[in-house]
C-alpha cells in the first residue's frame, strides 16, 4: 500500500493540522514533497471540517460557519514542477474511513449560504446517507438506493501571486455591484478564519488577508464539483508555482450534475490515493487554460433515464434570452413536481436530485429566445416504477418522514 503522506484526526479541529489549509495563496508552504511517478495517499476532512453531524436536526446546517470552508489537504509539492508545466494526476482510488460510514447533504438557509433553489427552499434542511460498501441510502429519503460515483469536489494547484490578484480583483468588482445582496454575489478574502497550513506570524497574517476563498472553481480547477472527475480519472492541471502545490478535499460519495443543493453533494471525510507525473511546458504545448481530464473506465451503470426539459422562462413566466441557468432551474423544478406525485416532499426530491447520479445537459443554446436544459433522472435507483403509465403514479413513499429542519433543543 502507498504511503499516507497527509493524515488527519477526525476527533480534532482541522485548524490543529499544519497539512490542512482553507485558502488559496502561493505562500502556503508545501505540506509534503513527492517525485514524478510517485503514488501516495492523502486523508481529508469533510469540507466543513466536521461542523455537520449525523443526527436528525438541521440546526448545524443553518448555523454553519461558511467562512471556514473548504478544508483542503496539502499542498503536495512535486519535485521539478515549474510554472507552465502540466501536472498529471491519476485518481487511483478514493475511500471512506471505517469509523465514518456516512455522509450528509443539505441546503443552506437563504440567510446563510443559500443555493440553487433558495427562493423555493429558504430554510436549512439536511439528509444523512449511510454507506453500505459501494451503495448508499438515506433514512430521510425512503425508496432509493444507488451506487456511489465517488470523487473529490475540489482539487487543484496553488495560484501564482499574479493569478491570485486577478481572482481577487474580478470577484471584488462583481461583489461591489450589489454589496448588500443576500446571499452575496461572491466570497471575498476573510482573514479571521483563514488556515494557512504551516504559515505563521506576519507572513500568515499577510497571506490570510488576501488568500482567495475556496468556493468558486477557477482556472486551476479548484471547487469544480464535477461528478465524473471520479476514481479512475486522469486529470491534467496547469502549474503556476514552483513545485506545483496540489491540494484536494471536499470528497463526495455521490453527486448529481450541478451540485444543486450546495451543502452539497453527499459530503464525506475519507482518503484519496493519487499518482502524479509531469508534462514539461505542457500548458503551451496543448493550449491549456483550465484543467482537462479523462473520465474513469469504471462508472455506475445507470442507462435508463426519465429526462426532464426546462426552458429559459422563469417561474413568473418572464422570458429570458438563452439563459441556461434559468433553463436548468426549470428542469429541476419540473423533476421535483413530478417526484412529489410519488409521495416525496419537495425537500426530499430536491435533496435526492443533489445526491443521486443525475445528469444535467445543456441541450440547446441557439434557438432564440429559449435555451433548453435537461435533467436526466436514473430510473433504476428507485425501488418502485417512476415511469408514467395509464394508472397514474403509485409509490411506497407515502407516510415517509420528511427531511429534518433545524430543531432548537
Ligand atoms: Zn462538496
Amino acid at each position: 500500500m502507498a504511503d499516507t503522506i497527509i493524515k488527519i484526526d477526525l476527533s480534532k479541529s482541522p485548524y490543529e493540522n499544519e497539512k490542512v489549509h482553507n485558502r488559496w495563496h502561493p505562500d502556503i508552504p508545501m505540506a509534503a514533497m513527492v517525485k514524478p511517478g510517485d503514488d501516495f495517499i492523502v486523508e481529508c476532512h469533510d469540507w466543513t471540517g466536521g461542523q455537520i453531524h449525523n443526527d436528525d436536526s438541521a440546526a448545524d446546517v443553518r448555523d454553519v460557519d461558511l467562512t471556514q470552508v473548504h478544508f483542503l489537504s496539502g499542498p503536495v509539492g512535486v519535485e521539478g514542477a515549474e510554472p507552465g508545466d502540466l501536472l498529471v494526476v491519476d485518481i487511483l482510488d478514493i475511500g471512506t474511513f471505517e469509523e465514518s460510514q456516512w455522509g450528509f447533504n443539505g441546503f443552506f438557509s437563504k440567510q446563510n449560504g443559500g443555493g440553487f433553489l433558495t427562493e423555493h427552499f429558504p430554510e436549512a434542511q439536511k439528509s444523512i446517507w449511510d454507506f453500505n460498501g459501494m451503495f448508499t441510502k438515506s433514512r430521510h429519503i425512503p425508496g432509493v438506493e444507488f451506487a456511489g460515483l465517488i470523487h473529490p469536489g475540489l482539487i487543484g494547484c496553488l495560484p501564482s501571486k499574479a493569478m491570485l490578484d486577478e481572482w481577487n480583483g474580478r470577484e471584488k468588482a462583481l461583489y461591489d455591484t450589489d454589496p448588500e445582496r443576500v446571499p452575496a454575489l461572491a466570497t471575498l478574502p476573510h482573514a479571521d478564519t483563514a488556515h494557512m497550513g504551516k504559515l505563521g506570524g506576519d507572513a500568515k497574517a499577510r497571506a490570510a488577508a488576501e488568500g482567495a476563498r475556496t468556493v468558486p472553481p477557477r482556472e486551476h480547477g479548484g471547487n469544480c464539483d464535477i461528478k465524473d472527475l471520479s476514481r479512475g480519472a486522469k486529470v491534467y492541471f496547469p502549474v503556476y508555482v514552483k513545485d506545483g502545490g496540489l491540494s484536494v478535499g471536499d470528497l463526495h460519495f455521490s453527486q448529481g450534475d450541478g451540485e444543486i443543493t450546495f451543502c452539497g453533494a453527499i459530503e464525506m471525510a475519507g482518503w484519496i490515493h493519487l499518482r502524479v507525473n509531469l508534462i514539461k511546458d505542457g500548458m503551451a504545448k496543448y493550449a491549456i487554460k483550465n484543467p482537462i481530464f479523462k473520465p474513469s473506465p469504471i462508472t455506475p451503470k445507470y442507462d435508463d433515464y426519465l429526462i426532464f426539459e426546462g426552458i429559459s422562462v422563469d417561474e413568473e413566466g418572464k422570458q429570458h434570452y438563452l439563459d441556461v441557468h434559468i433553463a436548468y432551474r426549470q428542469a429541476v423544478l419540473n423533476a421535483i413536481e413530478y417526484l412529489k406525485k410519488f409521495g416525496y416532499s419537495g425537500a426530499q426530491a430536491y435533496s435526492l436530485l443533489g445526491c443521486a447520479p443525475v445528469q444535467g445537459h445543456i441541450s440547446g443554446v441557439v434557438d432564440i429566445p429559449n435555451a433548453c436544459a435537461t435533467l436526466w433522472l436514473p430510473t433504476d435507483i428507485f425501488e418502485f416504477d417512476i415511469k408514467p403509465n395509464a394508472d397514474g403514479p403509485t409509490s411506497m413513499v407515502q407516510g415517509g418522514v420528511d427531511l429534518p429542519l433545524a430543531k432548537d433543543e
